[in-house]
């Protein structure tokens, strides 16, 4: 029987991995199957401390997860939980058809890319329309071509400045008329001479679904009514985070937003159960809250294990 299982491995993940590996309890870390989050879809980060000059995503998560395995973390690379029992005890979790028993768990799975939901976006996924400028942004087909960035956030100021490499314009469709971004980014992205703002404005369909690729949008300009139609050759969709909490619905308190809801510190509605980082955050959502979180959620498990003796 593990002492602790973490899922996931995200900021928060590994750093309970740390914590709970340092505390001796010999952590069981489950990766889910895109290892080190969403963090490994962002370009440099400028703003988790220590790094004065930035690091890449990626290479501050592989940073993490060594630093978790040095201390004994042992991880099911690349591995799910399909489904959980918190109701018996000890706790069960269906991890690729084995189960595994733990007397606690920390849940730290974060949040997925969230969707438009109009026309064309589902079906031309991956012939023009993405949830990642930094994964997709260089792909030839979006060589020098006009591309559009949806959303108004740090995630979509980013992108559109990161696409600015490889597009011959970056068109931001916004729905307001004001960026919600912090004032470095949305200063940074109005400066930019290759982003042209498109205010007050949403995506009414993806086109063009019978040529099978993206050839533009149809939008509409929410104070006007007005609808017009834009050429691009790619959508970047950059609209925000939805949970991934949905195989905890029925073990654990949930909001409406699908956040899991904290009592005191990182405890959940089931006593040995901890959340830490997006998945139970919808105010700060940035890498150094979600270390923090994963930091508390070690320390709240460390004394659950504590109290059990
Ligand atoms: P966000 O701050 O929640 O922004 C989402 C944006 O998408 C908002 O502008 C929102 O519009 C818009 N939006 C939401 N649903 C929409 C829809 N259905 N259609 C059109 N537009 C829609 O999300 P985020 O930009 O991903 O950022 C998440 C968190 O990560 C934030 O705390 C952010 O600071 C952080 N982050 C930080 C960095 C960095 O510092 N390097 C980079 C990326 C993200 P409204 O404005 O109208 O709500």
């Amino acid at each position: 029987m593990e002492q602790v299982v973490i899922i996931g491995s995200g900021c928060a993940g590994w750093t309970a991995a740390i914590y709970t590996a340092r505390a001796n309890l010999s952590p069981l870390l489950i990766t889910g199957q895109q290892p080190g989050g969403l963090l490994t879809t962002t370009s440099s980060v400028e703003n988790f401390p220590g790094f004065s000059n930035g690091i890449e995503g990626t290479a501050l998560m592989l940073e993490m997860q060594e630093q978790a395995t040095r201390f004994g973390t042992r991880i099911e690379y690349l591995s799910k939980v399909d489904s959980v029992d918190f109701l018996s005890s000890p706790f069960k979790l269906s991890v690729e058809g084995k189960v595994i028993e733990a007397k606690s768990v920390i849940v730290s799975v974060g949040a997925g890319h969230r969707h438009l939901g109009v026309g064309g976006e589902h079906e031309l996924e991956n012939k023009g329309v993405t949830y990642c400028a930094t994964c997709d942004g260089a792909l030839p087909i979006f060589r020098n071509k006009p591309l559009v960035v949806v959303g108004g956030g740090d995630s979509a100021c980013e992108e559109a400045s990161y696409l600015t490499r490889f597009a011959s314009q970056v068109y931001l469709i916004h729905r307001r008329d004001t960026l919600r971004a912090s004032k470095i980014m949305a200063e940074r992205t109005l400066a930019n001479p290759k982003i042209t703002m498109v205010w007050d404005s949403v995506v009414e369909e993806v086109l063009d679904v019978t040529q099978d690729k993206v050839t533009g949008v149809r939008l509409k300009n929410i104070e006007t009514g007005e609808t017009s139609t834009l050429d691009c050759a790619g959508v970047f969709v950059a609209i925000g985070h939805t949970p991934n909490t949905q195989i905890f619905k029925s073990q654990l308190e949930i909001n409406d937003a699908g956040y899991i809801t904290l009592g005191e510190g990182s405890r959940t509605s089931i006593p040995g159960v901890f959340a830490a980082g997006d998945c139970a955050d919808s105010v700060y959502r940035q890498a150094i809250t979600a270390s923090g979180m994963g930091c508390s959620a070690a320390i709240d498990a460390e004394r659950y294990l504590a109290s059990l003796q």
